[in-house]
């Protein structure tokens, strides 16, 4: 494996605060906790042997509690601090060591930072503000000014180029800031708690955002923040650090699933899983199918067989038609009809496997059949009854939570979904 192939890669690297890391470093090779080495020498380890790897695209959060490391880690991403130890490898070329020159033009072509407290400039315009580093690298009046409000427009800022920044509400002047590193166009994007200065509402609001910009931009963003429930949204991966060490990578559903440790799982503790898990997370093997030029005898036959009172009709690529209900197919059979495709139902729920159990929950509590999931294409990818919403929510996805679930889990679904 050649390290390129990683947009960013973090070997062994720390950041000592105090002046003589060597001292830090012989102590803490002593076994000495780094909490008393900083007690008993003042000798801070900001950054704790960190390593890592980042995807071309990826959106990695970094989460932890005030004072962890994460700002320190995130400002040694474009050396703004210093590593002490340890490489930081950007498109294969590792910055430490680098030329103070090379560097400049390394983060100027490749990296866009995005700040907590914005840091616009008051006396400049928003669009001033946003060609700044436009100006700075010497592109015309008429390019910059062109390429600001292309931004401007993208994030939702139409109008607005000529105000003031004091003018704006807090999340129009996060937008600014946003624009300001998106105006050069930089592969990858370092985000510092960017949205945590933010009323909720309009936080969320900046995420989603961020979210409908990222599947057309995908950059490589590595997003700071000490919110799980924001970690948990926008990252693809997340690690969890604590006192300058990351404690555990993993994507959303691994870091709530499998806690690496008890400081994760405190962490992960009070989250609202129907916030996290995915229709696809919960969705169960469509049991059965019939091909909708099938008889409603054959429909009878595979019900039974496999004790739900309605089944799926899908055609040859498995797109879905409808849904039987036994009670039709006995008439159907009564009447001596030979297809199902009169009868068929589509009262029934539809959605697309990213759904939110969240989302769910509304949908489940009065679905007469088992909710659909289907793909853009409409096939038939699964099907979700009721309880498995609910045991979604509340069942720890321990390691005997089979994924097709077994025929005895599926009756007992499908028994419930009978009942009610
Ligand atoms: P976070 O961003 O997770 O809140 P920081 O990276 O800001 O954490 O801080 C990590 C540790 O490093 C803290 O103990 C903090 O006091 C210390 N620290 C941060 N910046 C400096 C600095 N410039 N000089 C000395 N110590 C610092
Ligand atoms: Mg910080």
């Amino acid at each position: 494996m050649s390290e390129n192939q990683y947009h960013i890669e973090v070997k062994n690297l720390y950041k000592i605060f105090g002046g003589n890391p060597k001292q830090a470093m012989e102590l803490k090779e002593e076994g000495v906790e780094p909490t008393k080495i900083f007690k008993d020498t003042g000798q801070n380890i900001a950054v704790n042997d960190v390593n890592f790897q980042i995807e071309r695209g990826e959106t990695f959060v970094v989460m932890g509690l005030s004072g962890s490391g994460k700002s320190t880690l995130i400002r040694c991403l474009n050396r703004l601090h210093e590593p002490t130890y340890g490489n930081v490898i950007i498109e294969g070329e590792d910055l430490v060591g680098m030329s103070s020159e090379k560097l400049r033009t390394v983060r100027r072509k490749k990296m866009g930072m995005v700040f907590q407290n914005f840091g616009l400039f008051p006396h400049r315009t928003v669009v001033q503000n946003v060609y700044y580093g436009l100006e700075i690298q010497g592109v015309s009046f008429e390019e910059r000014k062109k390429r600001a409000y292309d931004v401007l427009d993208m994030v939702g800022l139409k109008g607005y180029e000529e105000s003031m920044p004091n003018e704006l509400s807090g999340g129009m002047q996060q937008r600014v800031g946003l624009s300001r590193a998106l105006v050069l166009d930089p592969a990858i994007l370092l985000m510092d708690e960017a949205f945590s200065a933010l009323d909720p509402l309009i936080r969320r609001d900046m995420q989603d955002e961020l979210l409908d910009l990222q599947e057309k931009m995908q950059k490589t963003i590595v997003f700071i923040t000490h919110d799980l429930d924001e970690a948990l949204k926008l990252g693809d991966r997340i690690a969890v650090m604590y006192q300058g060490r990351i404690v555990q990578i993993g994507t959303p559903e691994e870091i709530l699933t499998e806690p690496a440790d008890d400081y994760v799982r405190n962490f992960v503790e009070d989250v609202d899983r129907s916030k996290v898990l995915r229709a696809e997370h919960i969705m169960k093997q469509p049991l059965a199918m019939v091909d909708s030029k099938d008889g409603p005898k054959a429909a009878i036959r595979k019900m039974r067989s496999e004790g739900i009172s309605s089944i799926f009709v899908v055609n040859k690529k498995r797109q879905l038609q409808g849904i039987l209900d036994i009670n039709d197919a006995v008439d159907l059979a009564d009447a001596g009809k030979r297809s199902v495709s009169s009868a068929l139902r589509t009262d029934y729920h539809e959605i697309s496997p990213d759904t939110l159990l969240i989302d769910l929950l509304p949908l489940a509590r009065d679905a007469k059949y088992p909710i659909a999931v289907v793909s853009e294409d409409k096939r038939l990818l699964g099907v979700i009854v009721r309880v498995s919403v609910i045991s979604g929510i509340t069942r720890d996805y321990d390691n005997d939570q089979t994924s097709n679930g077994s025929s005895q889990n599926d009756r007992a679904d499908s028994e419930e979904e009978v009942n009610e």
